[in-house]
């Protein structure tokens, strides 16, 4: 179960006054809903104030579908009837934040928090996968990372989880301190620097200090694990780095690609072989720092390598798929970094020695300024690793055709989800296997559906 506290108590811990009868000060709160469309009963509504919607507007389905108590934010003229207890607070996204603050720090749990500019949900759901059958684990559902995601991610860990493991990301400076401090980690990841959201931080450089925020929250004698090819992340004098480089404390050794299997390794640590069942070469490094995490909760190193190779994660997400044509599809639909954009074309480089590599490409956004370099980096990056064709979409995916064109390449820019559909499935055959990468923003998940399923 989730939290379960007083209305008295959230007043309290939120810096709010409590609006209520007497007999409902101490009435039970359970769980927390900002969502009216997704309150269950008892819940206490939080009412978000943004861009497009303000959750006060809200306030009459919250109390129809059972809310147990509403925070309100002060300038707001109150309900007119409300039989509910109403929490006044200043502003109620910081309420949300400040409960949860409070509610961790009564919970005995022990936290990893995980960021990273790419990686998070992954290496999160390796290392849930590795620690659950032995704790009771809770982890952050899909994909809320952020100032709203996070908080509710804390308030839904029952009152006995041994091990949260909770994703943060961000898009702004300052984001990932604000979490660390909610969360209070034991263990904190950073899976690797990349150059998402460079937009709003400038440079590497700028990216980096505020994953390093992460460290603002570790308990003191916390531990911090860390890409060790990412030399940005070495002054910050990591415990654990896992990567290629010789002062790593674990390295993956004789890689042997299993194709659409996945890989097998040894840890250069413990000489454990392991057998990972993932496709693409960064997933080895998720796979070592999951394990980094696993040791120091002391799974032992049997547990770590039956629990790695039985793993499965959550889709779009490098997934294998057949289209009707009996092309092969590796579809990474699901975001796209730069970064993430060459580790998926290093994977369909290696992947089927013997088959036609195409990739179809896309936007990759929130890289600003340096939009045009990168996309057009990455049609480079697609010519010096040989792939046989390579088709464009999207406004910004013109970029990388132009970077591979004078790479010295002709690829196809598509106008239309339609056209590549159409072409797509007139050309590929079994003897080609397909990328299909961008930013979530394209949908590209689509041209996939209807060529694996046809209308
Ligand atoms: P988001 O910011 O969307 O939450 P995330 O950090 O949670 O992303 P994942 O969802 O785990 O990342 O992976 C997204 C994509 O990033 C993968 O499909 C893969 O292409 C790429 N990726 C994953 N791990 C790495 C890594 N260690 N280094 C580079 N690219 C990676
Ligand atoms: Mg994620």
């Amino acid at each position: 179960m989730m939290i379960e506290r007083t209305a008295r108590w959230l007043a309290r811990e939120s810096n709010g006054e409590l609006i209520a009868d007497p007999a409902d000060r101490y009435r039970m709160v359970r769980g927390v809903s900002t969502d009216t469309r997704t309150l269950q009963i008892n819940n206490v509504y939080v009412p978000l104030v943004g861009e497009h919607f303000d959750g006060h507007d809200f306030v009459e389905q919250a109390i129809e579908k059972g809310a147990a108590a509403i925070l309100w934010q002060e300038h707001y003229p109150l309900p007119s009837t409300c039989e509910l207890p109403i929490i006044r607070v200043q502003d109620t996204l910081r309420a949300l934040q400040m409960i949860a603050t409070s509610y961790r720090q009564e919970l005995d749990a022990s936290i990893v928090a995980i960021t990273g500019s790419n990686g998070k949900t992954t290496t999160k759901d390796l290392t849930a996968s590795i620690l659950e059958r032995q704790y009771r684990v809770h982890k952050t559902a899909g994909n809320l990372n952020n100032h709203i995601g996070v908080p509710l991610t804390l308030l839904s860990m029952p009152e006995d989880t041994e091990i949260g493991i909770i994703e943060m990301g961000m898009n702004h400076a300052g984001e990932i301190g604000l979490l660390s401090k909610m969360a209070h980690p034991n263990i904190a990841v950073i899976t690797n620097i990349g150059e998402s959201h460079i937009e709003f931080l400038g440079s590497r450089e700028g990216i980096t200090k505020a994953k390093l925020e992460i460290l603002e929250g570790l308990a003191e004698d916390g531990v911090f694990i860390c890409d060790g090819d990412e030399p940005l992340l070495t002054p910050a004098k990591p415990h654990i780095r896992v990567g290629y480089q010789a002062e790593c404390e674990d390295s993956p050794l004789h890689i042997e690609s299993k194709g659409s299997e996945g890989f097998t390794f040894q840890s250069k640590q413990t000489g454990t072989h392991f057998v990972l069942p993932l496709l693409g070469r960064h997933n080895l490094k998720n796979a070592l720092l999951a394990i980094a995490v696993g040791r120091q909760y002391q799974i032992t190193e049997a547990e770590l390598r039956d629990r790695l190779m039985r793993v499965q994660l959550s889709g779009m997400r490098l997934e294998l798929k057949t289209a009707r044509n009996g092309m092969a599809i590796i579809n990474d639909a699901y975001n796209a970094s730069p970064t993430s954009m060459r580790a998926a074309l290093d994977l369909l480089a290696e992947i089927h020695p013997n088959k036609e590599k195409w990739a179809l490409l896309g936007d990759i956004n929130e890289i600003g300024d340096q939009s045009e370099y990168y996309h057009r980096e990455i049609g480079e990056y697609v010519v010096g690793k040989g792939i046989n064709k390579l088709y464009t979409i999207g406004p910004m995916g013109e970029w990388i055709h132009a970077g591979a064109e004078e790479a010295g390449i002709s690829p196809l820019h598509f106008a239309s989800k339609e056209e590549a559909i159409s072409i797509l499935d007139r050309d590929g055959d079994a003897n080609v296997v397909l990328l299909v990468k961008a930013s979530r923003s394209l949908s590209l998940e689509i041209i996939v559906k209807r060529l694996v399923e046809g209308e």
